[in-house]
């Protein structure tokens, strides 16, 4: 079994409880105007460049079979209408001033890494983290995943943004033990201009997913222009709080990390929000999700 990463990291500490690795799954269904993780939408690999770091070898115009790249002015041009993306530049450019972020591995290959640190799981509580992109875009392989990391005795834990089939999620419960629900807008036009999607199907699913045993920590992206007012959380807070029972929230400032990927991966500029919200309008924030009944924070 084998399925498309674009990062293992070790030692993550945000992604669940204790010492974690997380996988980034490629693939994802929504486009969030402010996504952090642009480079992980495609379901395929991508070529990224950063100008900044060559150091003019030349080594990748003598491995292009598309004549792709030439050498211009101030950087190596990349015509992405000739690249094939078959990464034989990233494999020579030792400056990694190009890079192919995408790979194919097995279960084994990504099992093998997580237990690399099984002794800071034990010690932390923590384990393996699934997340994207949307790790259910690719449900077989992370059944897998999950399945060969509990057969270790991992805890387990996926981050989703909720817009799969129920079948899908009834597919990984057994082998999960918390899931961070992304929830992004209460109301569906909003949510539908923001992320691409309606929200009918992942406001579906939570509450399907609060009727089962699973743990589950909704996270809520607080992003300028979508939700960051008291109002805008208070609705959502709303929706949790009428879960049928308590499920905690927590809140995420938005911030600017996707600008410079979306450049590197040769798109036009996002149209981003310029400021990420300031703390205390993030403690604000968490004060008006739980006037409106759910229990809320945010660890700035
Ligand atoms: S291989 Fe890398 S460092 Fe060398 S010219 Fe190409 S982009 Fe620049
Ligand atoms: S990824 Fe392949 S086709 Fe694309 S520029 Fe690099 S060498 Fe050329």
């Amino acid at each position: 079994m084998t399925g498309t990463i674009f990062d293992i990291k070790r030692f993550a500490i945000h992604d669940g409880p204790g010492i974690r690795t997380t996988v980034f799954l490629k693939g994802c269904p929504l486009r969030c105007f402010w996504c952090h993780n642009p480079e992980s939408q495609s379901p395929s690999p991508v070529l990224m460049q950063y100008p900044s770091q060559c150091i003019g070898c030349g080594r990748c115009l003598e491995v292009c079979p598309n004549g792709a790249l030439s050498q211009g002015e101030e950087q190596i041009i990349i015509d992405r209408s000739r690249c094939q993306v078959c990464g034989r530049c990233g494999a020579v450019c030792y400056a990694q001033a190009l890079v192919l972020l995408g790979r194919q591995v097995t279960v084994e290959e990504v099992i093998a890494e997580v237990l690399k640190d099984r002794a800071f799981y034990q010690t932390s509580g923590g384990g393996m983290t699934l997340s994207g992109g949307e790790p259910m875009a690719q449900l077989a392989f992370a059944t897998a995943l999950l399945q060969a990391a509990k057969g270790e005795g991992l805890h387990n834990v996926l981050d989703t943004c909720g817009f799969a089939r129920w079948e899908l999620y009834e597919a990984v419960l057994p082998h999960l033990d918390l899931v961070l629900y992304d929830l992004k807008a209460g109301e569906s036009s909003a949510h539908k201009i923001a992320t691409g999607v309606d929200n009918a199907l992942i406001l579906e699913n939570l509450q399907r997913l609060s009727e089962t045993g699973v743990e589950i920590l909704v996270r809520v992206p607080v992003v300028p222009g979508l939700n960051a007012t008291p109002e805008g959380i208070a609705a959502l807070a709303r929706l949790v709080a009428a879960l049928p029972r308590p499920v905690p929230m927590e809140l995420l400032a938005y911030h600017r990390l996707g600008e410079s990927k979306h450049t590197a991966m040769g798109h036009a500029p996002a149209d981003l929000p310029d400021a990420p919200p300031e703390a205390e309008l993030m403690h604000d924030l968490v004060a008006a999700a739980e006037a409106a009944g759910a229990e809320c924070r945010y660890e700035g």
